[in-house]
């Protein structure tokens, strides 16, 4: 099974993706997390990275492109797999396309206020990565990781002016991905403002 999540910034992207390869026993890929995990062990990939990624803009096409090429031919994707962020403009979805067929693109729909508000009280584990969310996923401790007890910040990516330019990349670049898939005839769409609950019955009911 090939799927990919795709939707605007905080749509639930990483939730349902994480969920959904623990359902069908696939892999969850990434890039943000790659990159992300790149940057804090500061390899060459890390570095280029870096400030391209704290000032909201994308990572260059053939470096991304080059990046998932080489992932998706690990052994551990024989069985299939969930992408989140790759694709993310015309180029990468034409680029996966030359080299895999890719079965469901799932389109977490949320209008831009619900994405703005999920976004501005998301807080990260800067140890762990764990996501945690001021107003609806609440830390038992103010500012502190439930799982491993690490500092909790807002991600230099997630402050307000590189928000704004993300979301505007999104309706720029990788909105038109809903044309491509839908011409493909391998798009689903999902309403995901709902609660994460019922978004996965969703995502569950378009995958059957
Ligand atoms: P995400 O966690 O998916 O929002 O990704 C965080 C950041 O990583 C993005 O804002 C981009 O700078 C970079 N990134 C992730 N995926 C891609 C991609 N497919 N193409 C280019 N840049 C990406």
């Amino acid at each position: 099974m090939k799927l990919l999540i795709f939707g605007p910034q905080a749509s639930g992207k990483g939730t349902m993706a994480s969920r959904l390869a623990k359902k069908f026993n696939i892999i969850h890929i990434s890039t943000g997390d790659i990159f992300r995990e790149n940057i804090k062990n500061q390899t060459e990939l890390g570095k280029k990275a870096e400030s391209i990624i704290n000032q909201g803009n994308l990572i260059p096409d053939h470096i991304t492109n080059e990046l998932m090429k080489d992932r998706l031919s690990r052994d551990d994707c024989a069985n299939g797999y969930i992408l989140d962020g790759y694709p993310r403009n015309m180029a990468q979805a034409e680029y996966l396309d030359s080299n895999v067929q890719l079965d469901t693109a799932l389109l977490l729909d949320v209008p831009e206020e619900v994405s703005i508000k999920r976004i501005s009280s998301r807080r990260t584990c800067s140890a762990c990565g764990t996501i945690f969310n001021t107003l609806t996923l609440i830390p038992k401790k103010e500012g502190i990781c439930d799982a491993c007890n690490g500092q909790l910040i807002q991600r230099d990516d997630d402050k307000e002016e590189a928000v704004k330019k993300r979301l505007n990349i999104y309706h720029e670049q990788t909105e038109p991905l809903l044309t491509f898939y839908k011409e493909k005839g391998i798009l689903k769409k999902i309403d995901g403002s709902k609660s994460v609950e019922e978004v996965f019955t969703a995502c569950l009911e378009a995958l059957s």
